[in-house]
């Protein structure tokens, strides 16, 4: 068998940048303004390049972007026609390769759920004094906007490291809410980073009642966050930073170090990094990561979504073991 290889996108939200919303500066390192938005061509370019490369992973969508509305009923400040666009180039090009799920309701300030308002702490924060009977709702509200939304989803990424405070709450939250929106008894999540360590695999984190939950760790560090902070888009900068992934000739990177001490690679990017503050610089990188991924590895690994890496856990659970923190 080839080994498995995906890549995890995190922060995607209709035009809305939640990095905008949540990010402590209002500017760039090197000065430039935030932009709030990104326009719908650059999710157009995001598809081109995972077609072309046959890349498959996870990828949020965040259902309350930054206490700004709802992806169902509107955004504020956000075209009908624009929102509508985008969820629609969701749901007919990026699924089913990539495994769809919210990213906790608004990847900023913590909701109330009975009215929808603001809590004055992020959710992050939030999270970590919570347990089963306030997460599980939470969660639940999430799923089921994206439901709404015609996304039925089996799976949950955390914003930041939500939940990390009180995992195994965290975890049976995960499980029971997806069964409860979504009827499935095997659920996915991504909270954990396993870098830097041999044999980085996902791995059984609950079995519970007649239900599975498979937890999926990203394996390298995000490198092309870096172009948020810099105007510098030639090829010599692209190709330095895919190096840092997988170089030219394919013998070194992250992705080659995971693989040769017997890991998946499961590589982790951002929105805001891959639409580089307007820029696409990321996109460039990811579609040279792509090209070198294919190139030189096409023999070893197979691209696959993060509800193919859960059945191929749930195959074989004896062979996944929780690692040790
Ligand atoms: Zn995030």
């Amino acid at each position: 068998m080839k080994t498995p290889i995906s890549w995890i996108i995190d922060d995607p939200a209709p035009v809305i940048s939640v990095y905008y919303e949540h990010a402590k500066k209002n500017v760039t390192e090197d000065g430039r303004p935030l932009i709030p938005t990104y326009p719908n061509e650059m999710l157009f370019e995001f598809c081109d390049i995972i077609e072309r490369h046959g890349i498959k992973g996870k990828f949020s969508v965040i259902p309350m972007p930054g206490n700004k509305g709802d992806i169902v009923n509107g955004l504020e400040g956000v075209d009908q026609s624009k929102l509508n666009e985008w969820l629609e180039c969701v749901k007919t090009r990026v699924m089913p390769a990539f495994s769809v799920g919210p990213e906790m309701l608004t990847h900023h300030k913590a909701v109330d759920l009975a009215t929808g308002a603001p809590l004055p702490l992020n959710e992050r924060d939030w999270a970590s004094t919570q347990d089963r009977t306030t997460l599980v709702p939470y969660i639940a509200k999430a799923l089921s906007i994206l439901k709404e939304a015609g996304i039925d989803s089996i799976g949950v990424t955390s914003p930041w490291d939500f939940g990390i405070e009180v995992e195994d709450e965290y975890e049976h939250s995960v499980s029971a809410a997806v069964e409860k929106v979504n009827q499935s008894k095997k659920a996915w999540f991504f909270l954990r980073g396993l870098r830097d360590r041999p044999n980085a695999k996902p791995w059984v984190a609950l079995e519970e009642d007649g239900r599975t939950l498979v937890s999926i760790p990203a394996t390298t560090r995000d490198r092309i966050w870096a172009t948020i902070d810099t105007p510098r888009t030639d090829k010599e900068y692209i190709c330095k930073i895919a190096d840092m992934l997988i170089t030219e000739d394919g013998k070194e990177g992250e992705v080659i170090r995971v693989l040769e001490t017997g890991g998946y690679p499961i590589l982790i990017t951002h929105w805001q990094s891959l639409m580089s503050n307007g820029l696409g610089t990321g996109l460039k990188i990811m579609d040279e990561v792509g090209k070198r991924i294919s190139a030189n590895l096409s023999d070893k690994v197979q691209w696959m979504s993060f509800e193919e890496i859960t059945d191929l856990v749930l195959s074989d659970k004896e062979s996944y073991p929780k690692p040790v923190f």
